[in-house]
């Protein structure tokens, strides 16, 4: 079997895959009209999948995904890629741990990002998925790469997959595209109920010791071995 052809079965995956999670957004209510997207890195090579820009959900396929390099080039497809390739290929440089990123306008996360205000962590939901507050990055818009600078320097400092970029919107990273979809999932659920409890009154907080202790339990042991 030729490298080549090793390569193109790899990125045909990774288009399935991609193609596929998009179905989650708008399912979990994440999205309108042909906002947001999935990306993925593509194993062991320097390229990424994501969506084409202006596809509506309903008709996204693994063929029209949109292979580029990890500077935001066209490598393979026939739509242009969407206009946030730019700022997740920043991600990939950068973050060689992420192996898939994820954005959207998500409605009660961009209620906090609007407020600039990260989400504090009083639910034991996100002391286990983000490991603390989720971090606001700062104001950024599409031109160069201050989106992905933003998102990446937000992400260093803390232990949460998710960044709410102020005034914009969500960006979740994981070791794969699946696991930044459930952040992103995760991360609305969590803006929603927060915001929730804030109309009641004020959250309480939880401690620093307990937080750390369900983050580690949530990340390692959680779940199906
Ligand atoms: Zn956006």
């Amino acid at each position: 079997m030729s490298v080549v052809t090793d390569v193109d079965q790899t990125i045909r995956q990774v288009r399935r895959e991609v193609a596929t999670l998009h179905a989650e957004l708008p399912k979990y209510g994440l999205v309108v009209w042909t906002a947001g997207n999935v990306s993925a890195r593509v194993p062991g090579h320097d390229l990424l999948v994501i969506k084409p820009s202006g596809v509506s959900y309903d008709d996204l396929t693994p063929e029209n995904m949109v292979v580029c390099d990890l500077d935001g080039k066209v490598v393979e497809g026939e739509h242009a890629p969407s206009s946030d390739t730019e700022a997740q290929a920043y991600v990939y440089r950068h973050l060689p741990q992420v192996g898939g990123v994820v954005h959207t306008h998500s409605p009660y996360a961009v209620a906090w990002a609007a407020r600039g205000e990260a989400i504090p962590c009083v639910t034991t939901m996100c002391a286990d998925e983000f490991g603390g507050e989720i971090p606001v990055g700062p104001f950024a818009i599409i031109g160069d790469d201050s989106i992905g600078r933003g998102i990446v320097e937000t992400l260093r400092e803390s232990r949460s997959p998710a960044v709410l970029m102020q005034n914009h919107g969500v960006f979740t990273v994981g070791p794969n595209a699946k696991s930044a979809v459930k952040a992103a999932v995760m991360c609305e659920d969590v803006a929603r109920s927060v915001h929730l409890s804030r109309q009641l009154g004020q959250p309480i907080p939880i401690a620093q010791p307990s937080i750390d202790a369900l983050h580690d339990r949530y990340q390692n042991v959680y779940g199906q071995r």
